[in-house]
Order: C-alpha cells, then sequence, then structure tokens
C-alpha cells in the first residue's frame, strides 16, 4: 500500500526523535513492500520562528491531505525560550491545541504497558508489578468540562466561578465505538469510567455506552466509578484492558496510568477522528534540557509510528514488528539514559532507531 504521511519534528528532541521513528517506518515499508510519501509540517515553536505564530491554515490544510501525521514533541523552556514572551494564544502549546481542535481529534488513545525488562523502573510494589499490566485509556478529547461554558461572578458579594461539564449522546456514541473498535484489536474488554452514582453526564454516559456495547457483543463491558479507577489502577492494573472515559477524568487517570509505567520516553499516544485519521505522538514534552545531545529515548515516538500503522492503516502486523523489535532491543539489554540500569549497554538516539530498524 501507499501512505501519505505528514511530519512534525517539532522542537526541542522532536526532530531527533521524528528521524528514528520514520527510519524505523522506512523499514518497516522496505521489509513488508509498502511506501510512505513523507510531507514536513511545521508547528509548535518551529512555526513561531518561521511564520510568527504557532499553527498556520496551511499547516492544518496539509495535514488534513495526509493519512496521518507522526509527530515530535513541541514547546521550550519557559524561562529561557523568546515565545514564552508571546501571549498565551500564540505560543507554542496553542498550536498544538488549535491542530486537534482543527482535525476533530476527538479520540486520545494511550497505552500503558509494563515490560518485563524495565519492571525495576515500576513504582508499584514488586508483587503487583510481577503480573505486569498492557492496558489503554480511550479519553474523551473534545467536550466535557474543559470545553463547557464557564464565568466568574460576584453573587451577593461572594466570588463564585461555574465550569460545565456537558456531553451529548453523539459525543458519547461516538468515543464509545472507538473504544469496542479498540477493544477488538486487543483483549476484548472495555471498563467505562465515569460517576454514574453522582453526575447526571455520568448517567447518560452509562446508558450510551451499553446501547453501543449491543453492536459489540465479542467484547466485555464493565462499569466503575472514577474513584475506584484510581485506586485500582495502582492496586491491579493487569486486570484493565481498554479504559474508556470523559475529558477531566481521562486527563487525571491517563497521567496516573502512565506514570505507574516509571518510564516516561516509552509511552506513545494516538489522536483520532470519525474517519481514520490520527495524529500520533510521544506521550511525553519536548525534554529542552537534553535537546540536540543525542540523549533522548526515540521509542515513545517509533511506538506511535507502530499505533499508526494499525489504527489509521490497519496495519496490525506490521505494528507487531515494530513492537516487536522495540521488546527485542531491551531483551538485547540496550538502554537509553532515561531507562538505563546496571549491566546495560548504554545507547544514544540514533544508536537505538538503527538496533530498533536493524530487527524489524
Ligand atoms: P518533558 O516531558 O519534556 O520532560 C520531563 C523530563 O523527562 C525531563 O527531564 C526530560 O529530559 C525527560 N524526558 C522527556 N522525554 C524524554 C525522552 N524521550 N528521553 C529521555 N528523557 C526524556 O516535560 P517538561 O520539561 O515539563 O516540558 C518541556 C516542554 O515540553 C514544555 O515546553 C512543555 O510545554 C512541552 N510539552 C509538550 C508536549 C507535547 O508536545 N504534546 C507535552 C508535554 C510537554
Amino acid at each position: 500500500m501507499n501512505g501519505k504521511i505528514g511530519l512534525i519534528f517539532g522542537d526541542g528532541i522532536g526532530p531527533e526523535i521524528v528521524r528514528e521513528a520514520k527510519k524505523v517506518l522506512d523499514r518497516t515499508a522496505e521489509k513488508f513492500g509498502h511506501r510512505f510519501d513523507y510531507k514536513e509540517l511545521l508547528l509548535g515553536g518551529a512555526s513561531i520562528d518561521v511564520h510568527g505564530v504557532p499553527l498556520t491554515k496551511e499547516t492544518v490544510e496539509e495535514a488534513k491531505a495526509c493519512d496521518a501525521v507522526l509527530m515530535g514533541s513541541i514547546g521550550g523552556d519557559a524561562k529561557t525560550s523568546p515565545w514564552y514572551q508571546l501571549e498565551p494564544s500564540k505560543r507554542p502549546e496553542a498550536g498544538l491545541l488549535g491542530i486537534r481542535k482543527a482535525l476533530n481529534l476527538f479520540a486520545n488513545l494511550r497505552p500503558a504497558y509494563l515490560y518485563e525488562e524495565l519492571r525495576s523502573s515500576c513504582p508499584l510494589r514488586e508483587d503487583i508489578s510481577r503480573a505486569g499490566f498492557d492496558l489503554l485509556i480511550m479519553r474523551e478529547l473534545t467536550g466535557g468540562l474543559y470545553f463547557g461554558a464557564r464565568k466568574t461572578e460576584e453573587v451577593d458579594g461572594v466570588m463564585t466561578a461555574v465550569d460545565t461539564l456537558s456531553y451529548n449522546e453523539l459525543e458519547i456514541r461516538r468515543i464509545a465505538k472507538r473504544a469496542f473498535d479498540v477493544a477488538q484489536k486487543r483483549r476484548g474488554k472495555v471498563c467505562s469510567v465515569d460517576k454514574a452514582n453522582v453526575l447526571d453526564s455520568s448517567r447518560l454516559w452509562r446508558k450510551v455506552v451499553e446501547e453501543v456495547a449491543k453492536d459489540y457483543p465479542d467484547v466485555e463491558l464493565s462499569h466503575m466509578y472514577v474513584d475506584n479507577c484510581a485506586m485500582q489502577l495502582v492496586m491491579n492494573p493487569a486486570q484493565f484492558d481498554v479504559i474508556l472515559t470523559e475529558n477531566m477524568f481521562g486527563d487525571i487517570l491517563s497521567d496516573e496510568a502512565s506514570m505507574v509505567t516509571g518510564s516516561i520516553g516509552m509511552l506513545s499516544s494516538a489522536s483520532l477522528n470519525d474517519t481514520r485519521f490520527g495524529l500520533y505522538e510521544p506521550s511525553h514534552g519536548s525534554a529542552p534540557d537534553i535537546a540536540g545531545q543525542n540523549k533522548a529515548n526515540p521509542i515513545a515516538t517509533i511506538l506511535s509510528a507502530a499505533m499508526m500503522l494499525r489504527y489509521t492503516f490497519d496495519l496490525d502486523q506490521e505494528a507487531e514488528a515494530i513492537e516487536g523489535a522495540v521488546r527485542q532491543v531491551l531483551k538485547d539489554g540496550y538502554r537509553t539514559g532515561d531507562i538505563m540500569t546496571e549491566g546495560c549497554t548504554y545507547t544514544g538516539t540514533v544508536q537505538m532507531g538503527d538496533l530498533i530498524a536493524e530487527r524489524i
């Protein structure tokens, strides 16, 4: 097959890690007989430097003309970078929010996987981490509390702030379908997380998710209150496959889930809309403290490229080849600085990309 991929190199370590992901994609294409064409797109600080704004109409249009976009992280050091002298709407992060909105990316997928070889980085007790875990948080990204009406005003002489948590059934149905689709590609389990004992929005959420579940008899659905889920993620993360949840709950739970893996340089993510298009990026930031030093771990970006093959291009075997190569490199004892442990071989960014590409 032929695919057109937008590449956003981004800021800080972004260009280094995206180059390695492209190397691995090219090797995968060569091995499996595909062809990927790339279009470089500007976003964030790199776009400010050229155009004075973090996102241009051209970038949005060019991204729309691609099948998928692979992105490094954007942003700089807020204390020293001139980008942060600009007003908030012109700073790098505004570009990221802008492109997510322009492309209607309502579904955010963040896998949290504990590699056997990296178990010593896991902050959980050994008897819990021994079971390992492999879960994915499906977070609704464009609705709920962060997008509802808000105001701060004086009421009877007292300052009062209001935020609105609103979801309609269409918004819930489309994210629920995404979660069930993804569960079919995994272990066939969805745990929908809400606060239906208190919130109306959660009661509607639960009702719609149950309706959607009827179309997926092969997927097992369960429900969990968000406070319980926060506990279960540290007590027994192995129980979860896909966790489906609304925007704010997902914001908090996905950070919790990624931190229990203990390895920020390993965490991939995807943001999807209702076509096959997706924006794929590592979960970490642009790490300006190590930029340009060949120290960054490219694995989160390489695994994001694997997600792109699976979810945009439906190339499951190719995605597994990349994930298998990452596992093999870790088994062979190679580590970048962030995941280094005694007895392993220290590896720079470029070498890590080479080692993974060699194992495809
Ligand atoms: P960060 O994730 O960039 O860095 C936190 C720490 O983790 C640093 O010590 C860094 O060196 C390390 N680290 C991160 N990724 C690594 C990797 N691949 N390999 C090795 N070490 C890695 O978070 P931060 O310092 O809070 O933010 C830096 C910049 O990134 C800010 O401008 C922030 O706004 C931006 N940011 C962007 C995104 C995004 O593009 N989606 C996400 C988060 C933060």
